[in-house]
């Protein structure tokens, strides 16, 4: 069953209980709190917050989404991907956790004749947060899942909120047995390879004073109006229904694959290390597009760095692939074939998106020429002296002459099985910050020269290293 097919069936099936379907919103919205939308309900939020009242009382969408904080996972997991889509469906004061319940079970398990995902209801389990025994009731109730298959969870996985005062309370996540070829026996808990996550269901029921159960802290109350709201990954899904091994091989991520495959004169499937660079060119490229679609731009903080940072991460994958041709214009074609019919913004705004990936890497690839030399250097000279820790001092020169942005020089410095002084690199980058900032000072009262202080800022204005993880 092809992606479209899957998210499709989900929206009429939601339809069909009376939601209103609703069109993804863009990647970006007008919230300094979130850089990029990470789930469905986001568009939603002022709905659950109760700052407007919702146009309908059920709703149906499929959310395009990007997740930077799984980037590492990327590749190496089976089921991590930085975009993907979430499909689901909203109550707002309406169904409750029963609704939930019998509405995702029903959809997974009805059969594919019936318009139904068809999944074998014995391979289906179910966790509950720690003491959500109405939930464990009602999932042995609607759906006849044996007991020895819901398992309880604590906060960390099992109990959603806003991070702020407001709406929370406790989630029920299905999972899906690949069976023994995948990994250890004893459910979700055990093993979240084998037993992979298709669905979220949370149920907002409870009024949050404070920082939340991951802290020991009770509800201060009960909502008045208590909502649903999930989450379904549909590349999990389509990784089930299409038989095939992981996120990255399904039909809308796949091609990537083929194309860099053709570039590279490598197969996909013949070694585990090309096998990840294939992977995470795939995701990025189709990350990097979506992204550029929506209005991203690349540049050196906030969004314009995320974006950055993953067309650098394709180009130096490809190259690990032995490619030293241009690829990105390549790969971003594929991506318009195979999302485009869904994302129309990606067709009509091709060009666009053309321009700005075939900047971005020919910028990129004339820093990595000069730069890998001198990194290549310095690795050396670390080993010959018996050291496993590259200095900090080359890694603020690879910077500060080559605009090698840190977290560059972490990977390469990893893949030859070295470590980085970021300590190190991080004072130095302060000491020129200060440098600069005393350069400025002095020129506003009069002293010192002003070409020299141009100079200063146009070096450094814009370099300031943003941690990736700091920004989400
Ligand atoms: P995981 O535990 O696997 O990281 P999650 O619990 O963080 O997933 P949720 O926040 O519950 O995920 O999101 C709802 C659904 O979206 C998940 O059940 C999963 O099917 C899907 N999903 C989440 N993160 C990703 C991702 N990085 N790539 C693909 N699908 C994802
Ligand atoms: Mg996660
Ligand atoms: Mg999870
Ligand atoms: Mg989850």
């Amino acid at each position: 069953m092809d992606t479209h097919e899957i998210t499709d069936r989900f929206l009429r099936h939601f339809e069909s209980k009376g939601h209103t379907r609703v069109p993804s919103a863009p990647l970006i919205l007008d919230d300094p709190n979130l850089l990029f939308v990470n789930a469905g309900m986001v568009q939603f939020k002022p709905y659950f917050l109760g700052e407007a009242p919702p146009p309908y009382p059920r709703a149906t969408s499929v959310q395009k989404c990007v997740r930077t904080p799984d980037i590492d996972e990327v590749g190496k997991t089976t089921r991590h991907n930085t975009f993907f889509q979430m499909a689901g469906n909203f109550s707002f004061g309406d169904y409750f956790k029963e609704g939930a319940i019998e509405y995702a079970w029903e959809l997974i398990t009805k059969p594919q004749s019936e318009g139904g995902y068809g999944l074998d209801p014995d391979r289906i389990w179910a966790t509950v947060y720690n003491d959500d025994s109405e939930a464990a009731g009602l999932w042995r109730k609607l759906t006849g899942l044996p007991g020895e298959r819901i398992q309880s969870r604590d906060g960390k996985d099992n109990y959603w909120d806003m991070g702020v005062p407001g709406p929370g309370g406790p989630c029920s996540e299905i999972y899906y047995d690949r069976g023994p070829a995948y990994g250890r026996e004893g459910g979700p808990v055990a093993d979240e390879d084998r037993y992979i996550e298709i669905w979220n269901l949370v149920f907002m029921q409870d009024v949050r004073g404070d920082l939340s159960p991951k802290l020991g802290h009770k509800p201060i109350g009960e909502l008045p109006k208590k909502n649903i709201d999930t989450g379904m990954g549909v590349e999990r899904v389509a990784t089930i229904l299409q038989g095939v091994e992981n996120v990255y091989e399904t039909d809308l991520v796949r091609p990537v694959i083929g194309r860099a495959e053709e570039f590279s004169g490598r197969r996909y499937g013949s070694n585990h290390a090309d096998d990840v660079r294939f992977r995470v060119i795939a995701d990025h490229a189709r990350t990097g597009v979506l992204l550029i679609g929506d209005g991203v731009t690349p540049g050196n903080d906030g969004r314009g760095y995320v974006l950055r940072r993953l067309l650098r991460r394709i180009i130096r994958s490809t190259r690990l692939l032995g490619v030293q041709e241009p690829v990105l214009q390549e790969f971003a074609k594929v991506v318009r074939d195979t999302m485009g019919p869904t994302y129309p913004e990606l067709v009509s705004g091709f060009d666009r998106i053309n321009e700005v990936v075939r900047i971005e890497e020919e910028a990129f690839l004339s820093t990595l020429t000069s730069g890998s030399r001198i990194f290549d250097m310095a690795a050396e000279e670390t080993k010959r002296g018996g050291g496993d820790v590259l200095a900090g001092d080359k890694a603020f020169q690879l910077h500060d002459t080559y605009g090698f942005p840190i977290d560059l020089t972490l990977e390469m410095a990893a893949e030859q099985g070295l470590t980085v002084d970021e300590e190190g690199f991080r004072t130095l980058m302060n000491e020129q910050r200060t440098r600069a900032k005393a350069d400025a000072a002095a020129r506003k009262t009069g002293h010192g020269d002003l070409s020299e202080y141009r100079k200063v800022l146009e070096q450094h204005g814009e370099t300031e290293f943003l941690g990736y993880t700091d920004l989400q």
